[in-house]
């Protein structure tokens, strides 16, 4: 990364969370880092700052986090991709594949207008099926999708290939295989 902030450092690692077997990657740990934090809301937004970037689409709930601070840095409005039950006006919703079950990620209608430049952000992605989901949701909206970002990439599960593979740039600050 450009501000040479060693980020995998600050992210704990739990395993056997939320599930045996699963190394749980847990950035609360580098949001808390007040000198980790901004650097990364740098890296993350720096491609986009000349990109005329009209909205910035965060996943709950870290995506939210990060979200919001990088609308400000890039001179745009944030728009909430909600897990159900919880945005209060008229929604849709794209549901998706968990490991056992499914969820579903939900948008105000109005939350995006057609064509306006729209970066996707979220902490984390893995098998790319939450991603998947916020970008059928924005494109429903009309939305132009300029890239996808994230923290943390988990390779081995190829979420970024199957985003790269709907025609969006992915770009995540550090992969942990
Ligand atoms: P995917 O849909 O399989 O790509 O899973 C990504 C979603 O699950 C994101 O919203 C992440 O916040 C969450 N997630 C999955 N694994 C982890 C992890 O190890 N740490 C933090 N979040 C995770």
């Amino acid at each position: 990364n450009d501000t040479c902030v060693d980020y995998k450092a600050r992210i704990r690692t739990i395993p056997d969370y939320p599930a045996q077997g699963i190394m749980f990657r847990d950035v609360t740990t580098l949001m808390s880092d007040a000198e980790a934090f901004a650097a990364a809301i740098e890296d993350l937004c720096r491609p986009y700052e000349a990109a005329g970037i009209a909205k910035v689409a965060g996943i709950d709930a870290r995506g939210f986090i990060l979200g919001g601070a990088m609308a400000v840095r890039l001179g745009a409005g944030f728009l909430p991709l909600r897990k159900p039950g919880k945005l209060p006006y008229e929604t849709w919703s794209e549901s998706y594949e968990l490991e056992y079950g499914s969820d579903a990620l939900h948008m105000h209608v109005d939350g995006v207008s057609e064509g306006e430049k729209t970066v996707l952000v979220d902490d984390l992605i893995a098998t790319g099926g939450t991603a998947e989901a916020g970008v059928k949701l924005l494109r429903r909206g009309g939305a132009d999708i300029v890239a996808a970002v994230f923290l943390v990439d988990l390779p081995d599960l190829r979420g970024a290939n199957r985003i790269r593979k709907l025609g969006i740039e992915v770009r995540s600050l550090i992969a942990f295989e």
